[in-house]
């Protein structure tokens, strides 16, 4: 028996190594690649597309154009020079768990059918509780993302809550707020609490919104707390939210998608003190955790209430819960059929070990530090708009030009080093300003990759309107 349409043994050994050593060769010489590559619709579509294929193709050379023209035009965000949005720098051992798991078709469904996959999941499950301050019984399940992951979360503690206001900082991730309002929250009971000059959430003002609403008859729900922002690396005064929720009970639900994972350290632990009380925290493994796309993770302190929120036989229910742990993930989220995204973690952790991901998570955060420190050192080309954090760093080109030319100026920046495709970064705004944003999670990222990165960014020329 070997393929089921038509594959014979040696075909499929072949055709293997061939991807095992493409993927390999990438990743020893991703830093000579350019870092992105587009190509118009009607380009990639003259070469990838055409009828319906009736006849069979040659695996091998489509392989190669997968490799070659369709791996080639996208953000590689495994590239040491990709400082945009967030970086991916998954890791070897992880991809090889997602290449089993895919190859034997594994499914985590449910515990009589996929006990071997579900196991894994809760394993990693409470791993991630346990590194972020949880009880390590502590319920979760894997996502595809921060975004499935906060709807998910999101819909439990309005199952939990009920329907009312719902408060965040402005610089919360855009996901939150797209996931409440398609879970049926009106924009007029989603309020956006001012943040300070670092891009944290003002307490005093998360305060007086709640009792206003108190007051005029709207009922408080859910605070959402940032442990690091996309934006900035801004750390919302966890600590202060969580009391704050305890007293009014509240949801305190924890958008950790980026910079939860710097709990790893101890440093790290210190600065997302509070974290450990949320009742339900979002974690993207696929960016800080070394994880190839897809993955995110929700875990939710109540036991039982995934189930109630999105179990579909709840009288089977009854007699599961309480007795095992032997759940059902389909009954914590939305999917059925589901893909076995623990085993590219177990294999992660178990390969590395925990020191070797904790250096790996540090040394990004170093990064960001000496950028930090080159902007200041050239201080009379760029200014600092946010020193490092957790990673990430702001700053603006030093210019007389007003706010529309600053940002078209750093728009113009961004494109033109990306199209030279040796490195990519982000342009956002911080305070009503135009900045220049890196994220610098890789860690193979040199310095030498960092200041080469200013240098090419302030000998790009630009003209300013007289
Ligand atoms: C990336 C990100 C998200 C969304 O996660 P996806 O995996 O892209 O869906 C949510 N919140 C924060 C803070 C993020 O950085």
């Amino acid at each position: 028996m070997a393929d089921t349409l038509g594959m014979t043994r040696q075909e499929m050994l072949e055709l293997g190594h061939l991807v095992v050593e493409m993927v390999v060769d990438h990743l020893v010489h991703r830093e000579e690649e350019a870092v992105v590559v587009t190509k118009p619709w009607a380009e990639l579509r003259s070469e990838l597309g055409g009828a319906v294929p009736l006849a069979p193709g040659d695996p091998a050379s489509l392989l190669l154009t997968l490799k070659n023209l369709v791996l080639k035009n996208m953000q590689h965000k495994d590239h040491p020079r990709y400082f945009a949005r967030v970086p991916g720098p998954s890791s070897f051992a992880a991809v090889l768990g997602e290449w089993l798991s895919t190859g034997f078709n594994a499914n985590a469904t449910s515990w009589e059918g996929d006990s071997g996959p579900s196991a894994v999941e809760l394993v990693v499950i409470g791993w991630m509780a346990k590194l972020l301050g949880f009880p390590e019984d502590t319920p979760g399940i894997l996502t595809s993302g921060g975004s499935t992951a906060a709807a998910t979360g999101l819909f439990a503690a309005l199952h939990h809550q009920g329907r009312g206001v719902v408060y965040m900082s402005d610089q919360t991730h855009d996901s939150n707020q797209r996931a409440l309002q398609k879970l049926g929250v009106p924009r007029e009971d989603i309020r956006m609490i001012k943040t300070d000059g670092q891009g944290r959430l003002n307490l005093k003002d998360l305060i007086a919104a709640i009792q206003l609403d108190r007051e005029e008859g709207r009922p408080p729900v859910i605070v959402i707390g940032n442990a690091g922002t996309t934006n900035t690396g801004a750390i919302d005064p966890l600590l202060d939210i969580a009391e704050l929720c305890k007293k009014e009970g509240l949801w305190l639900h924890v958008d950790g998608a980026y910079g939860a994972a710097v709990a790893l350290l101890e440093s790290g632990r210190a600065a997302l003190r509070g974290i450990e009380l949320a009742d339900s925290l979002v974690v993207d493994p696929h960016k800080w955790l070394f994880q190839p796309i897809d993955v995110g993770c929700v875990l939710i302190r109540h036991k039982g209430l995934l189930e109630k929120a999105f179990g579909s036989t709840p009288e089977y229910l009854k007699d599961l819960l309480g007795q095992n742990d032997e759940i059902d993930f389909r009954n914590r989220g939305l999917e059925l059929t589901r893909r076995a995204r623990s085993l590219k973690i177990w294999m992660t952790f178990k390969t590395y070990g925990l020191q070797k991901i904790t250096q790996a998570i540090a040394r990004g955060i170093a990064l960001a530090e000496y950028a930090e420190e080159l902007v200041r050192e050239r201080s009379e080309r760029w200014t600092l708009v946010t020193p490092a954090r957790i990673g990430i760093v702001t700053f603006a080109r030093k210019t007389q030009l007003g706010s529309e030319e600053q940002e078209k100026l750093h728009s113009h920046l961004v494109r033109e080093i990306s199209k030279s495709g040796f490195a990519t970064l982000s342009s956002t705004k911080f305070l009503g300003r135009n900045v220049l944003r890196l994220c610098t999670i890789n860690p193979l990222t040199t310095n030498q990759d960092i200041a080469e990165t200013l240098d090419r960014l302030e000998s790009i020329p630009f003209r300013t309107q007289h």
